[in-house]
């Protein structure tokens, strides 16, 4: 029988360098105290529409300079590799130096132009919606569209938080997620991206920050993703330290339970053979 699958790592993390509380040191020191084998760091990419929360260019050399040294400080203890969280808005080429790249969509282009955060806050979901028209179907369905061209504008190695724009939507209390337009929207995405073969994440940070009680994605794509033996990673998107771990035993449980296709980073990342 194969080995049992361990939660050995983390490869979706942030640090001071972006939104996150704690120093990249602070981050592996916790990781070696939860007797991890590798962490990955992911800052995010500038996206100057929205720049509060992105490293500078100057942070991004001085985040890669830094996680450099790490490496060769901590090499006797733990793995330490440096990737970079890519928006999709960019459609930029990710940076040479990032060893891996989570693609994500945090911004639904609006037909104006507009780029409408997902992830900032209910209201401003709220008022998304009413840019787009006042139809959350309408905005499901721009934000899925964007999702499955992933691949084209971000050059991904894992496709980040899939259904990020659910954050603010436990109970379905904004976008009816059982409606045939949204599953559509989900499936046509869905259905793009996997025959890339890149990995899916199980991402538990909007539990984390108590917006949600179930990861991203939700189990109905999970179960998706399990039928089509799609490879799935477990994240945490962690901001913190204390959070590097945060939920990752109920994401395992879960995903054993619907049968999810799990796999380590040695089985797709080139940095990790
Ligand atoms: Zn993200
Ligand atoms: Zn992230």
């Amino acid at each position: 029988m194969a080995d049992p699958y361990r939660i050995r790592g983390n490869l979706h993390t942030h640090t001071t360098f972006c939104d996150g509380k704690n120093t990249p040191r602070e981050m592996i020191e916790r990781a070696v105290a939860l007797g991890w084998a590798y962490i990955g760091f992911s800052g995010h990419i500038l996206t100057p529409n929205d720049p509060g929360y992105c490293m500078s260019p100057a942070a991004m050399e001085a985040y890669f300079d830094t996680l450099d040294a790490l490496r060769v400080e901590y090499a006797d203890r733990i793995r330490v590799v440096a990737g970079i969280e890519h928006d999709d808005s960019l459609g930029t080429p990710p940076p040479p130096r990032a060893a891996y790249v989570i693609g994500s969509v945090h911004y639904v282009r609006a037909e104006d132009g507009a780029l409408l955060s997902v992830d900032h806050s209910p209201a401003t979901t709220e008022r998304n919606i009413a840019h787009m028209g006042g139809d959350p179907l309408t905005y499901a369905e721009a934000y899925f569209s964007q999702v499955a061209l992933l691949p084209q504008r971000t050059q991904p190695h894992i496709f980040g938080h899939f259904d990020l724009l659910t954050k603010f939507n436990e109970r379905g209390v904004v976008i009816d997620e059982e409606h045939p337009r949204y599953r559509r929207a989900w499936l046509d995405a869905m259905d793009a991206l996997i025959p890339t073969g890149i990995p899916f994440e199980i991402n538990t940070g909007a539990i984390s920050r108590g917006w949600r009680t179930t990861p991203y994605p939700s189990v109905p794509q999970l179960r998706h993703l399990a039928a089509h033996h799609v490879p799935v990673i477990i994240n945490t998107d962690a901001h913190s330290a204390a959070g590097l771990d945060c939920y990752v035993n109920e994401a395992l449980a879960l995903a054993h339970t619907l049968g999810v296709h799990l796999v380590q980073p040695e089985d797709f990342l080139a940095c990790f053979r």
